[in-house]
């Protein structure tokens, strides 16, 4: 079994927003999501980010927004007693023709290419193109409710799965699910 999980940011870990989260101060944490990171990096899972941030593209924020966004995420996960071992992030639009925005697995391969294979992790996302981006790389898909995902559980049989997504209400509840197998 393959111990990470990667978390597709913005309505997974954070409250999304449809005029995008531009600031450290937009940055807030869904109920629950930064207790389930630092208790699944306790036991022992690793995490990691990968987001689309085509904000950067669009003018809306600047790379030092962006780090400053990841730091506070960052300093609430570790003052539970946690961390994330690394996040990735695509900063393109969606006419750039880049290999790492999702539904793209590129951002997959930079933590491949970092962190050694990814086969066999958890890909937890709230739209089709995380769980596409990582199924391209073997892992296992994991919807979320939160943020799009009430949109996306109702578009997932338009989709060929090789492995049919798992759903959860939230990370929390699938941070409870992976942990509760672990001590059963
Ligand atoms: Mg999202
Ligand atoms: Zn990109």
């Amino acid at each position: 079994m393959n111990a990470s999980i990667v978390l597709d940011r913005d309505g997974v870990i954070n409250q999304d927003r449809d005029d995008y989260v531009r600031s450290v101060d937009d940055w807030l944490p869904l109920p629950g999501s930064i207790a389930a990171m630092a208790a699944l990096s306790k036991a022992g899972w690793s995490l990691f980010v990968a987001t689309n941030q085509s904000g950067i593209a669009r003018g809306y924020y600047d790379l030092a927004e962006l780090a400053a966004m990841h730091d506070k995420m960052r300093a609430l996960v570790r003052a539970e007693g946690g961390d994330v071992a690394d996040v990735v992030f695509c900063p393109h639009g969606p006419d750039a023709d880049c290999p790492c925005r999702k539904p793209r697995p590129g951002l997959i391969d930079q933590l491949i290419a970092r962190h050694g294979s990814l086969q066999g992790a958890y890909m937890v996302g709230d739209s089709l193109r995380d769980l596409q981006a990582g199924a391209a790389r073997g892992l296992r898909p994991v919807l979320v409710l939160t943020g799009k995902g009430a949109i996306t559980q109702s578009q997932l049989a338009t989709q060929a799965w090789s492995e049919p997504p798992l759903v959860y209400a939230d990370l929390a509840a699938f941070a409870r699910a992976l942990l509760t197998q672990a001590s059963s």
